[in-house]
C-alpha cells in the first residue's frame, strides 16, 4: 500500500488553477489519496500573462505575511523568488511610501516584501504543486457543473475547451470551487436546491492602469519602491516597482469614475498629481516595455457562507469566488494563503462536517483583512457601503496616526505591519503607539 492510498480521502478536484486554487490543493493533498486541478486555460510554461487571470498583468504585492505562509505551505519559495530577481524589500527602509500625501519617515518596519509579477509567483506555486505525486494539473479544461446524490457532492463535469472530446463526469469527494470572480458556485447552489450567500458589497469601482518599463539607474527615486496611497483629499494612487527582469511596473488608480488614462501624455499628468513625484519621473523617463493595460473592479464584496443553514457536504468555495477584496490593498494572495492554512488545519481533524467548519473558519480568518480595506475604502464619501459610527470615530484617530508617521518611524512601522497582516488592527490603537500619535497631533 502506497503512502497516498491510506489516507482518509479519495478524490479532491479544485476547479481553477490560479494562486487559490493551487493553494487549496496543497493543503488538501496530505488528506487525498488524488488532487486533480482543472483550468480552462492552456497553462504557459513560462511567467506570462493569460487570458482566465487578467489581473495577471497588473502589479500584485505580496504582504509579508501572505510571503511567510508561502515559506511555509512551500519551503523555500522565497529563496526561489529572489534567484528568479524579485527584489526583497522592506516597506519601510526601502520604499519611499507616502500615507495621506505625507512620505513616511525612513525606519524599519521588518515587513519583507517580494517585488515580483503575478505570473512569475503562480509559475512557482504551480511548479511545487504539480512535482507533488499526488497532484495532477489538467489545464484546457473546464469545469460546467456539480454532480451530487444524497445532499453530497459525488463530482464535476467537465469537458476540453479545445477539440471534440464529450463532456466528462470526474468522481470526486470533494470540489473545492478556485474560479475567481467569474465562479459559478452560486448559480450552481440555486439550481441545484441550496439556499445561496448574502453578500457584503462595497462599491469603490476602482480602474487600474498597469505599464512596465525598463529600469534605468536609480529609478524609481533611489528606492525599491514608490507608493502613493489614495486619500479623500486625493482619492488616486499609484505605485513603481522594480521586479524581475530589471523592470519597474507603474500602475496608476482612480476611483468612482476617475479613469487613469493609458497613453503616454495622459499617464504622465494623472501620475503628476500624486503626492509622489518619483512615479512621474519615472513616466516621464523610462523606456515602456510594453503597451499600458487597464482593468476595472467595480466593488469588493464577501460572501457570507458561513450564514447558511444548509449545506452541500463537501463542496467549499476559496480565493476571490468566496472575497473580491479591493485590490489596492494587496490583499487576494494572502487571503488564498490564509484559507490554505485554514483549510489544511481542519482536515487534520478529519472530513466530518468540513463544509460549515470551513466556512465559519473563513469568516474568522476574513474578517481582519475585509475590515482593513472596507474600512480605508468607506474613508472616501462617494463609496457606497454600510458605515458603522463607532468606526467613524475610529477613523478620525487613524487620520491622525497617518500624519504622525510622516515625522516618526515607529508610526509609520506600526501602520505597515498592520497592512502587512503581521499585526492586527488593534495594535493601531495599543496605549503606547496612540500616546505617541496624540503628543505629536
Ligand atoms: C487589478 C488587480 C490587482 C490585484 N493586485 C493584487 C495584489 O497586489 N496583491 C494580491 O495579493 N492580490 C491582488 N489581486 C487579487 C489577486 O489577483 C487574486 O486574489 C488572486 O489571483 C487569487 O485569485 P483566485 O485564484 O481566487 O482567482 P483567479 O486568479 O481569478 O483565477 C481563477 C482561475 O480559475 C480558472 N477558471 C475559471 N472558471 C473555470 C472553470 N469553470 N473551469 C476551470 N477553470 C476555471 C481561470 O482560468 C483562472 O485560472 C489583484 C486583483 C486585481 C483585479
Amino acid at each position: 500500500m502506497t503512502e497516498s492510498e491510506t489516507r482518509p480521502g479519495r478524490h479532491a478536484v479544485v476547479i481553477g488553477g490560479s494562486v487559490a486554487g493551487l493553494l487549496a490543493a496543497r493543503a488538501v493533498s496530505a488528506t487525498f489519496e488524488r488532487v486533480t486541478v482543472l483550468d480552462r486555460d492552456a497553462l504557459p510554461a513560462e511567467p506570462v500573462a493569460r487570458r482566465g487571470v487578467p489581473q495577471g498583468r497588473h502589479v500584485h504585492g505580496v504582504t509579508a505575511r501572505g510571503a511567510a505562509g508561502l515559506e511555509s505551505l512551500f519551503p523555500g519559495i522565497l529563496d526561489e523568488l529572489i534567484a528568479a530577481g524579485a527584489p526583497r524589500a522592506d516597506a519601510l527602509y526601502d520604499y519611499h511610501y507616502y500615507l495621506d500625501g505625507h512620505k513616511l519617515a525612513r525606519g524599519t518596519a521588518d515587513t519583507p516584501n517580494y517585488l515580483v509579477t503575478r505570473p512569475l509567483i503562480e509559475g512557482l506555486i504551480r511548479r511545487r504543486v504539480s512535482s507533488l505525486e499526488n497532484v495532477t494539473v489538467v489545464d484546457s479544461t473546464e469545469a460546467l457543473g456539480l454532480l451530487t446524490a444524497d445532499g453530497r457532492i459525488t463530482g464535476v463535469r467537465a469537458r476540453a475547451v479545445a477539440g471534440h472530446d464529450p463532456e466528462r463526469d470526474i468522481e470526486a469527494d470533494l470540489v473545492i470551487d478556485a474560479a475567481g470572480r467569474g465562479s459559478r458556485a452560486v448559480t450552481w447552489l440555486a439550481d441545484l436546491g441550496y439556499p445561496t450567500p448574502d453578500e457584503t458589497v462595497v462599491r469603490t469601482n476602482v480602474v487600474y492602469v498597469t505599464r512596465h518599463f525598463q529600469q534605468a539607474s536609480g529609478q524609481p527615486g533611489g528606492r525599491h519602491a514608490v507608493v502613493s496611497g489614495a486619500y479623500p483629499a486625493n482619492p488616486r494612487s499609484g505605485a513603481a516597482v522594480r521586479q524581475e527582469n530589471g523592470q519597474i511596473a507603474v500602475f496608476l488608480a482612480g476611483i468612482l469614475g476617475d479613469e487613469p488614462p493609458t497613453d503616454d501624455e495622459g499617464m504622465l499628468a494623472f501620475a503628476s498629481t500624486l503626492a509622489a513625484p518619483e512615479i512621474a519621473e519615472v513616466l516621464g523617463t523610462a523606456t515602456p516595455l510594453d503597451e499600458a493595460a487597464k482593468m476595472r473592479n467595480p466593488a469588493s464584496s464577501l460572501r457570507h457562507f458561513e450564514k447558511l443553514d444548509r449545506y452541500l457536504d463537501g463542496y467549499l468555495v476559496v480565493g476571490d469566488a468566496m472575497g473580491n477584496f479591493n485590490p489596492l490593498y494587496g490583499q487576494g494572495i494572502t487571503v488564498a494563503v490564509l484559507e490554505a492554512e485554514l483549510l489544511e488545519s481542519l482536515l487534520a481533524s478529519g472530513l466530518d462536517r468540513l463544509a460549515p467548519r470551513y466556512f465559519a473558519g473563513a469568516a474568522r480568518v476574513l474578517a481582519e483583512p475585509w475590515a482593513l480595506a472596507a474600512g480605508s475604502d468607506l474613508r472616501f464619501p462617494g463609496v457606497e457601503g454600510e458605515r458603522d459610527p463607532q468606526q467613524e470615530q475610529a477613523g478620525q484617530y487613524l487620520d491622525l496616526l497617518r500624519a504622525t508617521a510622516a515625522t516618526d518611524a515607529r508610526v509609520g512601522a506600526a501602520f505597515l505591519r498592520v497592512a502587512n497582516m503581521l499585526d492586527p488592527i488593534t495594535a493601531l490603537f495599543d496605549p503606547a503607539l496612540a500616546a505617541r500619535v496624540r503628543q505629536t497631533a
